[in-house]
């Protein structure tokens, strides 16, 4: 293993593979990286997404142009909490970054799978078919249900890279695109080495490249405003007790892009929490700067509403577990803020050269970092707020009313929540099949008992819940509450628009793990082709009734989860 220190990333080039197959290409993927569809069925097009043809220098100029050169990224991380050191694209090589130009945003793509780099330590640089076909369909699978992610353009087998895992198994590769791979642990790194000169150059360069000063919460810290401007600016009025007013308190910029850095990742976590979405593994090289799920490793979707349910079969304290991702985000946030605490607390100092490695007088760094301290603390609180905020926003919506009112926590989302938990409903396929019921449905006692059955599974209810009967009333008093409130907010006869609203929001389609594990088999074991397709075709449009393709199989993939094959978990060597 490789030491690389004062540098964030490596210049490193992918392995060559030998057929490759191109197995499937995102359709939104393709639209939002302003790729021609006509290019896909070129050999250019395959043989630059598996890593064998390196467009810059195909194009015959020279790796002097180091933008434009393939590179790894150099990171460290906390994993399940301890300080792991060193860490960085193992197996992930960036190949150029790319603007979208009808939506100005710019990407870095990157292969998975393509080969060792610097930052491989003791492993082979490889991944294998099953956790690459994961990657990919998850990806573009949040995407399509508006959760902030990386994504994926392709999936390609490379069948004669032979990968040992628990047995030889076929190689493949991802190529995944953001608008940036930086994770908390990128400066994690340089603060294990005290290595302040970088942290510093890489806030700037997230300022000025990644998420531009000019779009940050709050004002600048200039002169005029240093008095006034603290870290809850930006913050509705209401929001702001419980943090100081204090002018040492004072916000710059970089406590701007902390907190951003901070709500964006709040939101997502949000997204997660009502959606159902798992991780599973959120070290701090798996938590985004950009606030983007990444890294999909031993993910899954909840199937049964069991908050203690964490995907990773190794994750033995239920670290990652649904319940905990909230929290775990604001640790590894926290991490962040103590690997920005000096900049963050040097308040108007801070373009001083008070932060040049040498000559810094050690109480000034004593008296910065407490400061700092403050405004992490101050910046958590604005992190529970916007996650509780986008978290009532989402599930709102997804029970199909117009705006959240301030009972609704309580009297609404908890008490649906305690029913799913209680009673071992599907998560997601509660809400969608609430979407089709109509005030006229549950009007009476007996209608709302009738259709409380709607959300059992097919063999009913499991036996360790109770009479079923206890059961129907349960939900069916909830329905008289939930009918009250759509009332409230859409009228007497809003039943059409309202479903039509509530299909919008609850997906039919989510790409469950029994259902790829079902989709690796065939394509592995059968050499069925086809599924990947559907399987996209299904991901990318998962609020649609119906889809092109075998109905029959789409049926199915929507249905109840089969029984033993509910909240599966992953032990995930890929
Ligand atoms: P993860 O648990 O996927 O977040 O990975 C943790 C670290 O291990 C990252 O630095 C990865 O790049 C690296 N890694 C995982 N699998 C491999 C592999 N097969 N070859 C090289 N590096 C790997
Ligand atoms: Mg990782
Ligand atoms: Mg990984």
């Amino acid at each position: 293993p490789r030491l690389v220190k004062n540098a964030a990333y490596t210049f490193v080039r992918p392995d060559h593979i030998e057929n490759p197959e191109l197995l499937a290409v995102s359709k939104a993927a393709l639209k939002d990286l302003a790729i021609d569809p006509a290019t896909v069925d070129t050999d250019e097009f395959k043989e630059t997404v598996a890593g064998n043809r390196i467009i810059t220098l195909e194009e015959g100029k020279e790796p002097e142009e180091k933008s434009i050169y393939p590179w790894a990224q150099c990171y460290g991380g906390f994993q399940f909490g301890q300080w792991a050191g060193q860490l960085g694209d193992g197996r992930a090589i960036s190949l150029f970054e790319t603007t979208n130009p009808a939506t100005g945003k710019r990407y870095e793509l990157q292969l998975k799978g393509a080969g060792k780099t610097p930052y491989s330590r003791f492993a082979d640089g490889k991944a294998v078919l099953r956790s690459s076909l994961r990657e990919f369909v998850v990806s573009e699978s949040l995407h399509a249900l508006g959760i902030p992610t990386t994504r994926a353009l392709s999936l390609v087998l490379a069948p004669e890279a032979r990968v040992r895992r628990e047995m030889t198994e076929p190689g493949a590769i991802v190529c995944r695109f953001a608008e940036s791979w930086l994770r908390i642990g990128t400066f994690d790194l340089a603060r294990s080495r005290g290595d302040r000169e970088l942290i510093r150059k890489l806030a700037d360069y997230l300022g000025e490249d990644v998420i531009p000063w000019e779009t940050l919460p709050g004002k600048l810290a200039s002169d005029e405003e240093k008095d006034v401007v603290h870290p809850s600016r930006g913050v509705a009025k209401d929001e702001l007790q419980g943090t100081s007013d204090k002018p040492e308190e004072q916000e710059n910029r970089y406590s701007r892009l902390y907190r951003e850095i901070v709500r964006r990742n709040a939101k997502s976590v949000a997204a997660w929490q009502a959606y159902a979405f798992t991780n599973g593994v959120l070290n701090t090289d798996n938590t985004s700067i950009f606030g983007l799920s990444i890294d999909y490793g031993p993910f899954a979707f909840l199937d049964n509403f069991d908050p203690s349910y964490s995907p990773n079969h190794d994750d033995h304290m239920l670290r990652y577990a649904y319940k905990n991702q909230p929290q775990i985000i604001w640790w590894n946030l926290t991490r962040l803020g103590e690997s920005f605490g000096e900049l963050i607390g040097a308040g108007d100092k801070v373009d001083t050269d008070q932060f040049k490695n040498e000559g810094v007088a050690e109480e000034w760094i004593q008296d910065v970092v407490k400061r700092g301290q403050h405004i992490i603390q101050a910046v958590g609180e604005e992190y529970q707020k916007v996650f509780l905020a986008e978290y009532k926003r989402l599930m709102v919506a997804r029970l199909g009313l117009k705006a959240v009112k301030e009972s609704d926590l309580d009297d609404l989302i908890s008490e649906y929540l305690g029913f799913l938990e209680g009673l071992e409903l599907d998560f997601n396929h509660t809400f969608r099949r609430l979407s089709s019921v109509s005030l006229e449905d549950i009007d009476t006692d007996e209608k709302r008992k009738e259709v409380a059955g709607r959300f059992f599974h097919q063999e009913g209810l499991s036996g360790l819940v109770g009479s079923e009967d206890d059961a129907r009333e349960r939900i069916a008093k909830w329905l008289v509450k939930w009918a009250d409130r759509v009332k409230e907010d859409w009228g007497e006869s809003a039943n059409e628009e309202r479903s039509k609203a509530m299909k919008a929001v609850n997906p039919k389609f989510i790409p469950r793990s029994w259902i790829l594990d079902e989709a690796i088999e065939r394509v592995e074991k059968k050499g069925d082709r086809q599924i990947l397709g559907h399987l996209m075709e299904m991901a990318l449009n998962p609020f649609n009734e119906e889809w092109d393709g075998d109905k029959e199989e789409a049926e199915r993939f929507c249905g109840d989860v089969p029984k033993y094959q509910r909240a599966m978990q992953c032990s995930c060597s890929s």
